[in-house]
């Protein structure tokens, strides 16, 4: 299955690999998994390595979906602040959110574990689009390191030129926790490391049905019916094909970007080589490539209709960050589809036995790995970490099938315009 979204530079860049597995004869499972994204890899690879025998099927091919096109960046935490998250739910449920998403990151864990070649960086930075938000970020910087004691690097706009050379910022947080990666090569190793611990994987096949009855559960192929003790839904911004009331918790946003030919003066653009991403609603995003390209990622559309030219598409929000290199070649441009909740807290948990976890809103790329791993230790009867995610409120987007993504475009679009008006 290929797709003209996808000409990306991870893609150009894969390591070759494909799955060696192709229907077999016995097609009964403990654990069968739709998804082969970080977050289905993830809690496939878990589960095998507590024993149960795993089928993951995947309509296309490993990472085809946003976690191989994603920016690559590792930002840890979710999309509320750890203050707003305990000023919401209480400092107990706030302690155990940060011990899961801040400070267990399970990417590196497992990088190190398999020797997976992801071109992994430390350092993220948040960069404040107005000295508002500059303020906002002091103020967080300060209770992360007081009630949590994690630390991270407040940048006066000063002394941004130590890790962007561009003016538009009113300075910054610095995480050298987070970082980045290439993140179709992270899917792919984890699918490896899934396959050695005795994965089945089926790539190019799709699931269209998923059933759920007291005898157990079991997904319907378009070749075959597998039959499996449980079921982990991990199709992230394709979950309503499958389960329509699941549906109704995300949209998908459309979101692309661009990479640059290598750049003789890449290292100047971005001296600390953090990944970047700042702090506008419809934010802008990048960091440098292993071989010194700007990977950029800017704008949001809200019809499903892509630009007929990413490149032209993106490159001005690349320009306004960098003048300098407003012209530059661009060689590769590419979109996902972002699932984005109506809260942005991912939308985790268990029906029956189907278990999913999905809408990570722009922020999967560390804890999709946790929570493929919380799902396997459920399953083992642990579920007391899992049930830390699984209870993160949700509410499904108001209108019914047809109206909701119009309805959730003209919140998004009141948001973006309000960042414009500043
Ligand atoms: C352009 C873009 C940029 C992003 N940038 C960042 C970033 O920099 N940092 C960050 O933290 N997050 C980022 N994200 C979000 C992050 O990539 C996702 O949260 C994460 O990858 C979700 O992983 P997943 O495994 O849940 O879903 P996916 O990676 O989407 O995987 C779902 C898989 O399910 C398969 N599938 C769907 N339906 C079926 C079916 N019926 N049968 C079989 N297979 C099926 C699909 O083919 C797909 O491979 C970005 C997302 C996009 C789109």
């Amino acid at each position: 299955m290929t797709d003209p979204l996808n000409h990306s530079y991870y893609a150009a860049t894969a390591h070759p690999w494909r799955s060696s597995y192709d229907m077999g004869e016995d097609l009964s499972f403990d654990i069968a998994v739709i998804g082969g994204g970080f977050t289905g890899l993830s809690a496939a690879l878990a589960c095998a390595e507590r024993g149960f025998s795993v089928i993951l099927i995947e309509r296309a091919h490993v990472g085809f979906g946003a976690s191989g096109r994603n920016g690559g960046q590792l930002i840890p935490g979710l999309r509320w602040s750890a203050s707003e998250l305990e000023a919401e739910f209480g400092g107990e449920r706030a302690e155990a959110l940060f011990d899961l998403c801040w400070r267990g990151n399970r990417v590196k864990a497992r990088i190190a574990k398999h020797g997976i070649d992801c071109d992994l960086k430390a350092g993220h930075l948040e960069a404040a689009w107005t000295p508002k938000d500059f303020g906002a970020m002091q103020r967080e910087a300060e209770f992360l390191a007081t009630r949590f004691g994690y630390h991270s690097n407040v940048v006066a706009k000063q002394d941004m030129p130590g890790h962007i050379a561009s003016s538009l910022y009113h300075g910054g947080i610095h995480d050298p926790q987070g970082g980045h990666f290439h993140p179709l090569n992270y899917a792919i190793g984890l699918a490896r490391a899934a396959e050695a611990a005795g994965v089945c994987i089926w790539e190019g096949e799709r699931v269209h049905r998923i059933t759920d009855t007291p005898e157990g559960a079991g997904v319907m192929t378009d070749r075959a019916h597998i039959a499996a003790r449980y079921v982990i839904d991990a199709t992230d911004s394709w979950i309503g094909d499958l389960e329509p009331d699941l549906g109704r918790y995300t949209v998908p946003i459309m979101n692309y970007n661009i990479a640059t030919e290598p750049l003789p003066n890449a290292d100047a653009l971005l001296p600390s080589d953090a990944a970047v991403a700042d702090s506008r609603f419809v934010l802008n995003y990048f960091r440098l490539s292993a071989d010194k390209r700007l990977i950029f990622g800017g704008g949001e559309r809200y019809s499903q209709t892509p630009p007929r030219d990413i490149a032209a598409f993106v490159r001005p929000f690349m320009a306004e960050v960098f003048p300098q290199i407003a012209g530059a070649k661009i060689d590769y441009g590419w979109g996902g589809a972002v699932a984005v909740t109506m809260n942005r807290l991912p939308h985790i948990g268990r029906r029956g036995n189907v278990f999913f976890a999905y809408g990570f809103s722009g922020h999967g790329a560390l804890v999709t790995t946790l929570a493929g791993e919380l799902i396997a230790e459920a399953m083992a009867g642990t579920a007391e970490r899992f049930d830390v995610l699984a209870n993160l409120p949700s509410r499904p987007f108001p209108g019914g099938k047809w109206l909701r993504q119009p309805l959730a475009t003209l919140g998004l679009l009141y948001y973006a315009m309000k960042d414009r008006l500043g």
